[in-house]
């Protein structure tokens, strides 16, 4: 009797560790104008790595505080910037060629004559001249802005930040962890349990719903870009934060959002804005010309459009698939 009380009881205390062992660890804090959740399975201790990460980074990259590198380099158009932010402004001239200037980080101009304007929409063609990613040089950590240029990160450092957790984790030998930030989720491993992880995507109809989910096993980005996450309102017409770097207003398509998925945060982050600014055709093209990325859009009429590699991760939705020209 002593002995089948004793089996139970290991059993209970196995059983008991391996329910402890797939609950994940979590830590919710808010960075970057958004609710970060993070999970992690495993080493709990990484929680505070990936939090102590995303706080000082984005106080680095940000333009809404003073002593950021970007804010110190819009003012003085020249700066020695340290390692993050030298790697994070490579990356973003780096998309900006990828994406021929859709994503273009010296938008900054247009952007603050938007937040200053009172009560119309500003007048921004004196601005023009300021504009083109070929304006920001960087040469090893020293950055230069050249004609009155000025630059905002604002389009990539989630998905930047995101992966530089992931990197931290993996470093830390986490196995498994999701990263949540508003639009941008970033998950690595698959999940202990061997359920699929579940990404919703917002209806953007109605943003606290899903209009559809993401189900898929292993690491993986999933960056949103829309046009109902902030806007600016004047007279009953809405003006959203997704700005044609040609003429510094809001991009008009027949676009609702784009979800882009791939192996890495920045990438993911830097696609779902600029193939929005491409629009529906412009962007099936650049993804027809990569092997890379998968895309999900939301058109404006509510109707989802996956390309054929994310197609199969879509399950209680109806659709319409993208399909891969073939090339012989
Ligand atoms: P969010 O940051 O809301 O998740 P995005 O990643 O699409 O959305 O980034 C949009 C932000 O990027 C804008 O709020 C603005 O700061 C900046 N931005 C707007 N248009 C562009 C553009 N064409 N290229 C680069 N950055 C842009
Ligand atoms: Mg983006």
């Amino acid at each position: 009797m002593k002995q089948i009380f004793a089996i139970f009881l290991l059993l209970c205390l196995i059983l008991g560790g391996c329910t402890e062992d797939l609950a994940p660890a979590e830590r919710e804090f808010f960075a970057m104008d958004t609710v970060i959740n993070v999970k992690i399975w495993g080493d709990e201790t990484a929680l505070d790595a990936v939090y102590d990460l995303i706080s000082a980074d984005s106080a680095l990259f940000s333009t809404y505080n003073d002593t950021s590198d970007i804010a110190k380099l819009n003012q003085d158009a020249f700066l020695v910037v340290r390692n993050e932010t030298a790697e994070l402004l490579q990356l973003a001239i780096h998309y900006s060629h990828e994406t021929a200037g859709a994503f273009d980080p010296t938008v900054y101009p247009y952007i603050k004559s938007w937040r200053s304007a009172n009560d119309a929409p500003p007048e921004l063609t004196h601005l023009s001249d300021r504009i083109g990613f070929d304006k920001l040089v960087l040469d090893g950590n020293t950055a230069s802005l050249k004609d009155r240029a000025m630059i905002d990160l604002g389009a990539i450092t989630k998905g930047y930040c995101a992966q530089r957790a992931i990197d931290e984790l993996i470093h830390r030998k986490v196995e498994t962890a999701i990263i949540s930030l508003g639009g941008n989720v970033q998950t690595l491993g698959s999940k202990p349990d061997g359920t699929a992880w579940a990404v919703g995507i917002a209806n953007p109809e109605k943003p606290s719903e899903a209009i559809t989910v993401v189900r898929f096993h292993g690491s993986m980005a999933l960056v949103t870009s829309g046009t109902y996450q902030r806007y600016y309102e004047w007279n009953g017409k809405k003006y959203h934060h997704i700005l044609d770097p040609q003429t510094g207003y809001p991009v008009e398509n027949n676009l609702a959002s784009v979800t882009v998925l791939c192996q890495d945060g920045t990438m993911a982050d830097a696609f779902s804005t600029a193939l929005f600014v491409m629009g529906y055709e412009k962007a099936i093209e650049f993804w027809q010309a990569r092997k890379d990325f998968e895309v999900i859009f939301i058109t404006k009429d509510g109707s989802i459009h996956a390309t054929e590699g994310a197609a199969p991760l879509l399950t209680d939705c109806e659709f319409s698939i993208i399909q891969r020209i073939k090339t012989s």
